[in-house]
């Protein structure tokens, strides 16, 4: 029996020696410095209880006895700090000196005992099970110091409880839960020795404490890791760059610098308010921030028009019954801007500014099946310049380029807006009539070579003259029966074919 029972307290001064100097040395947190010092306290309480057991006479007895109380007045109290400093308390001075007034006491009185027997009155060696122990009768002091313990644990306790229910997060709650329970185990102890189990003078409190204390030193471990976690993705939240709502049943209940910035920008301030009380004034981002999809919005700010896009993410379970999502803006205008003018770099031709070949293609066989699947009128014009290399041979290839320039305007503003219309490749163009039969596709035809006969470029000091032949083609009308937008394409362009035979300077068909 007291082999095992030294044993026992051996190893577990060793550890709490042991987890005493590892907490210290990585004592970041002030819970863990004080900690430790309660570690430490332990050990010295256990390491006395241990020499008591192993103490043949009475004399020794009280020796180890006095070295105990080196330690153990002051447990208490700092389990009680660490539960308190767990709960982010702060402690003042004033609050200390009261929290430590009787440990400090009890110390001088243990320490003065042999003159005034406030603590013990006397004391005997009882052989008891194989192994002398101290058998002391308590003086009043000591019944104080048991119940400043006794309450500074149930205080201990009562604020663990209170932390368990305050915290949303679980291993935060798991945490708190595990601490109080072990909390609860020291109180035990005291309890059979005062009541239960009085005769064998077995102190259960030194034999609990240990186990109680690993379980703590395990829990802070594992809290102190979840906390700098969550203590990074906070400061990620808070300095991200986008503006991020939290929101639990359309509530805003948390939102970063960001999110402050942009809609203090627009004069909505966020608080804690339903989001239809904070955006009364503004209907449309209202829907959006209540949708659960992600979404695209602009905004007027400074006159000048901004694109956002709002992502939504689910937070937690969505089973639960309270819905919370993570609402994130980001401003994505210089994005869309950029997108934008790759997209009018990759579909339009820099010289004429019509669409370019590919893009020519897709917007005309889109048009041809849509005309096919209504039944609607659709005609082609295909015109290629005459004599261009005439042009580029007398007054060279940049005055070509300057005709083929003013082509392009003369397109543009020649043909309604709805009507396509692409530069093909050098100096052929073509231009899809919506809703057009075939017969007014030939006076239009007719309409613009006029012009462009009419045009003149003025390149230096030189004017130039230019005409154009066109060939047109209609879905319906015309020669072959078309199946798709080549099948136009290849009649207009035979057209145009037909009118360079016939002189230039002419529109034709192949009727
Ligand atoms: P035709 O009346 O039979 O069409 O005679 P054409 O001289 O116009 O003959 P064609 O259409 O075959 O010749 C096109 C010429 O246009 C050839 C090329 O040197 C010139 N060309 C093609 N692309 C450009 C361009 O981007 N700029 C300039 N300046 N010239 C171009
Ligand atoms: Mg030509
Ligand atoms: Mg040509």
């Amino acid at each position: 029996m007291k082999i095992l029972l030294s044993l026992y307290l051996f190893i577990a001064v060793v550890l709490t020696q042991f987890s005493a100097a590892y907490l210290y040395s990585k004592g970041r947190t002030n819970h863990r410095k004080v900690f430790s010092a309660l570690t430490l306290c332990v050990s010295v309480y256990l390491f006395g209880y241990l020499m008591i057991i192993n103490s043949s006479n009475l004399q020794e007895m009280i020796f180890w006895n006095q070295i105990q109380y080196l330690g153990l007045p002051f447990i208490s109290a700092l389990w009680l700090m660490v539960a308190l400093l767990y709960n982010k308390y702060i402690l003042k001075k004033r609050m200390l000196i009261l929290l430590f007034f009787v440990p400090v006491i009890t110390f001088i009185m243990r320490l003065t005992n042999s003159w005034h027997h406030f603590f013990y009155k006397s004391w005997e060696i009882r052989e008891l099970f194989g192994y002398y122990s101290l058998y002391m009768e308590r003086g009043f002091w000591y019944y104080v110091n048991i119940s400043y313990t006794v309450l500074c644990l149930f205080f201990a306790i009562y604020i663990l409880y209170f932390g368990y229910q305050k915290n949303q997060t679980s291993y935060a709650r798991t945490h708190f839960f595990i601490f109080f329970l072990a909390s609860l185990l020291p109180i035990m102890g005291i309890m059979l020795i005062l009541f239960a189990f009085d005769k064998w003078n077995i102190d259960y409190t030194a034999l609990i404490m240990p186990i109680s204390l690993l379980i703590i030193s395990y829990g802070i471990l594992k809290y102190d890791f979840m906390e700098i976690r969550t203590l990074v993705r906070e400061t990620i939240f808070e300095n991200h760059i986008a503006a991020m709502l939290i929101l639990e049943d359309l509530k805003i209940v948390d939102y970063n610098k960001a999110a402050k910035k942009f809609f203090g920008a627009l004069n909505i301030s966020l608080n804690n308010y339903s989001l239809e009380h904070i955006f009364n004034r503004q209907p449309e981002l209202l829907e959006i921030l209540k949708s659960d999809t992600t979404r695209d919005f602009s905004l007027l700010i400074d006159g000048k028009e901004r694109f956002f896009e709002i992502d939504v993410v689910q937070l937690g379970n969505p089973h639960v019954r309270s819905k919370r999502m993570l609402k994130s803006i980001r401003d994505i205008t210089e994005k869309k801007k950029i997108q934008e003018k790759l997209k009018i770099l990759a579909t339009t031709d820099s010289l004429s500014g019509l669409y370019n070949r590919t893009e020519f293609m897709r917007l005309a066989q889109r048009e041809f099946v849509w005309a096919k699947r209504h039944n609607e009128e659709l005609s082609l014009l295909m015109m290629d310049l005459d004599c261009f290399k005439a042009i580029n041979d007398t007054f060279g290839h940049a005055a070509g380029d300057e005709v083929i320039r003013k082509m392009g305007k003369i397109i543009m503003t020649g043909f309604r807006k709805t009507d396509i219309a692409g530069r093909l490749g050098g100096e052929e163009f073509a231009v899809i009539l919506k809703n057009t039969s075939f017969q007014e596709a030939k006076k239009v035809a007719e309409q613009f070579r006029k012009t462009v006969a009419n045009t003149k470029v003025i390149y230096g000091k030189q004017e130039i003259s230019f005409t154009v032949s066109i060939g047109v083609a209609a879905i319906s009308g015309g020669i072959s029966n078309k199946k798709n937008i080549e099948d136009v394409l290849k009649e207009a362009d035979d057209a145009l074919y037909k009118g360079k035979a016939k002189g230039r300077n002419c529109v034709a068909t192949m009727e």
